[in-house]
């Protein structure tokens, strides 16, 4: 049976950036018949944005828990999701977004720098995928929705790491997709283009002028572009849809 009201989701990396804009999309702004009223959210060192972005979702009577944990930890990982579990009550929603970059040209790139970003971004959605799908399977339903990019479609210099992460992502994406179909746990992905948010803010000027000549919409995306589309995922509008990829890049991958 789907729970009708106050579903619970975990969302990674919900203090800045995209994570941030999904945590807000998911506690607010759920439509009529689904309210995601309580929201855990998980974040790795911002204390004073994860205090914030609590003080305001409390402010508007919304249940919202942050931990500050690594989510490349499989140990973190099962500990939040238990925590989860036990003070929100259980867990439908999981979205794996937190992500980092560690750009270099392959010649340049340092073993650590490959390890870190395989670990925080592949890895991780390993372990909270592991952690939540028991519990997933016992109530089954479950939505589940990872954060990729359009760079896993059609690569990128100097991201080696950073796009062999986020190919493996698409992969996970399709094969948990097809071993969970049968207990009501649909699992996508979204592919984000060039979003404003501190991950592209050291571009330079000559850099998005570049990037935004290749986006047939004429703008970077903001974080909320892709809000929206993941809270859709999460949504009983979309409860036909599993193993896919969402592009959400201003057609740049079109
Ligand atoms: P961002 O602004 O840099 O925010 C990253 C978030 O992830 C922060 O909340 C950060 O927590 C958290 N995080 C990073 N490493 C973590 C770890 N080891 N453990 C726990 N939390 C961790 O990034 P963004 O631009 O919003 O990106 C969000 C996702 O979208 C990422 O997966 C990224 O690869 C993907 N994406 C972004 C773009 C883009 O153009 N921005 C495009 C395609 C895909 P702290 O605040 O505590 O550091």
């Amino acid at each position: 049976m789907e729970p009708k009201k106050n579903k619970r989701a975990i969302v990674t990396g919900g203090t800045r950036g995209i994570g941030r804009a999904i945590v807000k999309e998911l506690a607010v702004c759920g439509s009529k018949n689904e309210i995601y009223s309580d929201v855990a959210f998980v974040y790795n060192s911002s204390d004073e944005f994860a205090q914030e972005l609590i003080s305001e979702l409390t402010r508007e009577n919304l249940k919202v828990v942050a931990y500050k944990a690594d989510v490349s930890s499989f140990t973190d990982a099962k500990n939040v999701v238990d925590d989860v579990i036990d003070k929100l009550g259980g867990v439908d929603i999981l979205v794996n977004n937190a992500g980092i970059t560690r750009d270099n040209l392959l010649l340049r790139m340092s073993e650590n720098d490959f390890d870190d970003v395989i670990a925080a971004n592949l890895k991780s959605v390993f372990n909270f995928s592991k952690a939540v799908t028991p519990y997933m399977i016992k109530q089954r339903y479950g939505r589940i929705i990872n954060v990729s990019s359009v760079v896993a479609l059609i690569g990128n210099p100097g991201q080696t790491n950073y796009v062999a992460s986020k190919a493996g992502v698409l992969g996970f994406t399709k094969s948990m997709a097809r071993e969970l179909s049968s207990r009501n746990i649909n699992v996508n992905a979204v592919a984000p283009g060039f979003i404003e948010t501190d991950m592209t803010k050291n571009l330079n000027e000559t850099q998005r002028e570049l990037m935004i000549k290749n986006i047939p919409l004429g703008r970077p995306g903001l974080p909320e572009d892709v809000a929206k589309v993941v809270r859709f995922l999460t949504s009983a509008d979309a409860d036909y849809i599993t193993g896919q990829v969402i592009a959400v890049d201003g057609g740049m991958t079109m």
